[in-house]
């Protein structure tokens, strides 16, 4: 056994013999060992019968590449909460062990300390919410503790710290096991230490779906460690820690078409705290907001009663943190809808920015797999890839004309053709502007557009909720760029089915590639206007779209 787990570990771990579960499904085998029934019950959406792995080869496999770390070096559990509860388990003996923490920081270290029977040293941040690296290595040296509790992101002050603070804790302190808590690294501009690993054996980190990655109510999250680490907390761990449900909906959430749509998400949050932070400073019930790195800020709001009064009245929560001194309060950062409630609660905005259409679109099937998401009154970004070059370039063209922002991201199974990734593709693009539309109320309706270049592409476009397709063009069946001729009719075919759009194009000219980029432009440009919002009426004498 490695001399590091023989220090840390509880003795009694290091010599169980753990409980051995099967779990997981053996594919062919008839299991009569381990007394489950032979039957899920009706409409379970899988072998719920069964249990499952204690480390889902497949969850794990994609977490790995997640944080870009080796399979042997991730434990997944019920979220970063029972990373800790194993590692207490794992290295602290009631009333023998410690524990150093470095308040104010998350509260669960402390409570789990309690819970566990371990001491708590306590090394303060200092007042800038930096920690005490010296501080923190001489406290170790002088108390038997096992593990060195580090924040960073901090929770609730919201700042970094340096990795080389860090680096020098861990190499000071090569007995302990010095724990990074990343709960919130995606929202800062910083990788993380994961890349550290191999070069730190003592260092281990929690990572986390709940904030990042919008499952918080999947309970998911990771203890990135070296092997031997890995191997000591896998004996602590109950044998099922994660549901069947939760294992396929995680996968299903974090297919790889989705992370483009879900990095934005991340980045539309860090422009919101940006955005937050600068308003809120502006509110006269605001003492100091300090800089954050998560998905939070933590506010010293003036000791008065009435801006607590105006959130209540308007019934908003934010984390009341009194211990860290009157008025302190930590706000999450939300949608702009919520946000800009917020600001409106504390004063600085008087009324609430426009509705934004918007609508995010997944599509799985045996062929493709599609995640799109349309934001009809911004811009950028305009971010495609379905695996067929040319056709990213046409899509981009509809949404730059068309003044839309889109990813969307496909996988396909091109290497029978592009038929059904095209085809998909203007599904699911259809869709998205379809239900981004909603009721339609304001939007300009029509479009049409006018002969560009030496290839001539006349469009016209009725957004009128119903299906309709004429196509006069002809075009060389070789297409171009990987499109086959007959797709660009298709395209259009399936988008006026699933957008509901009456769609009329003529084009012609020389280059069967000037042809079809043509159309796809003229498309978003007769669609601009047609998207377009201008007051709130349903363009219609029926009064329905
Ligand atoms: C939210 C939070 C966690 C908990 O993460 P789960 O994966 O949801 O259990 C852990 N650490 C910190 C610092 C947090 O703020």
């Amino acid at each position: 056994m490695n001399d590091l787990i023989k220090k840390v570990a509880r003795p009694e771990i290091v010599n169980l013999t753990p409980y051995k579960a099967r779990g997981g499904v053996v594919d062919g085998a008839i299991v009569l060992d381990a007394n489950e029934n032979p039957w899920a019950p009706p409409g379970a959406e899988g072998k719920w019968n069964r249990y499952p792995a204690q480390q889902p080869a497949a969850l794990r496999a994609r977490l790995a590449a997640l944080y870009g770390i080796k399979e042997e070096q991730l434990l997944m559990m019920r979220g970063a909460d029972e990373g800790i509860d194993v590692l207490y388990r794992a290295t602290c003996r009631a009333g023998k062990d410690a524990v150093l923490i470095t308040p104010p920081t998350f509260g669960l270290y402390r409570v789990a300390a309690q819970v566990q029977g371990a001491d708590l040293i306590e090394v303060a941040l200092d007042n800038k919410f930096q920690i005490r690296a010296q501080e923190i290595i001489s406290a170790v040296q002088q108390s038997p503790v096992k593990l060195i509790f580090l924040c960073s992101p901090n929770n609730p002050t919201g700042n970094l710290i340096a990795r080389q603070d860090v680096l020098e804790i861990a190499r000071q302190c090569p007995d302990q096991l010095l724990v990074v808590d990343e709960a919130y690294v995606e929202f800062s501009n910083t990788p993380g230490l994961a890349n550290d690993l191999e070069e730190v054996p003592n260092l281990v980190i929690l990572r986390t779906l709940s904030k990042a990655y919008g499952l918080a109510g999947a309970r998911v999250g990771a203890v990135l460690a070296n092997a031997p680490v890995i191997e000591l907390l896998r004996k602590v761990l109950p044998p099922y820690p994660l549901p069947a449900p939760v294992i396929a909906a995680v996968l299903k959430a974090l297919v790889p078409v989705n992370m483009a749509i879900l990095n934005d998400r991340i980045e539309r949050i860090k422009a919101e705290r940006e955005r937050i932070r600068k308003a809120l400073a502006e509110s006269e019930w605001v003492e100091k907001i300090w800089p954050s790195a998560a998905n939070f800020l933590l506010v010293k709001c003036r000791p008065d009663p009435q801006i607590l009064l105006r959130l209540k009245a308007r019934a908003i929560h934010v984390r009341d943190f009194q211990a860290l001194g009157p008025g302190m309060v930590r706000i999450s950062i939300g949608s702009v809808d919520e946000n800009n409630a917020l600001l409106e609660a504390f004063g600085v905005i008087s009324k609430t920015a426009p509705l934004l259409r918007a609508a995010t679109i997944c599509r799985a099937t045996a062929e493709t797999q599609i995640s799109a998401q349309v934001r009809l009154d911004i811009t950028d970004p305009v971010q495609i890839d379905t695996g067929i070059g040319f056709y990213d370039h046409m899509l981009e063209q509809i949404a730059r004309h068309g003044a839309f922002s889109l990813i969307l991201n496909a996988k396909g199974d091109l290497r029978i053709d592009e038929h059904h990734t095209v085809e998909d593709c203007a599904i699911v693009l259809g869709q998205a502007i379809r239900q981004a539309l909603g009721d339609r109320a304001g939007i300009g309706r029509f479009g049409f557009v006018l002969p560009m270049d030496e290839a001539q592409a006349r469009i016209a476009i009725d957004l009128s909720g119903r299906q309709a397709l004429r196509f006069d063009v002809c075009i060389d069946p070789a297409g171009a760029g990987g499109l086959g001729g007959q797709m660009v009719r298709h395209v259009f075919e399936t988008l006026s089915q699933s957008l509901g759009a009456a769609i009329h194009i003529e084009a012609e000219g020389e280059n069967t590639h000037h042809v079809i980029e043509a159309i796809f432009k003229g498309f978003g440009r007769a669609l601009r206007p047609a998207l377009a919002r201008n007051g709130d009426q349903i363009p219609s004498s029926k009064g329905v779209l």
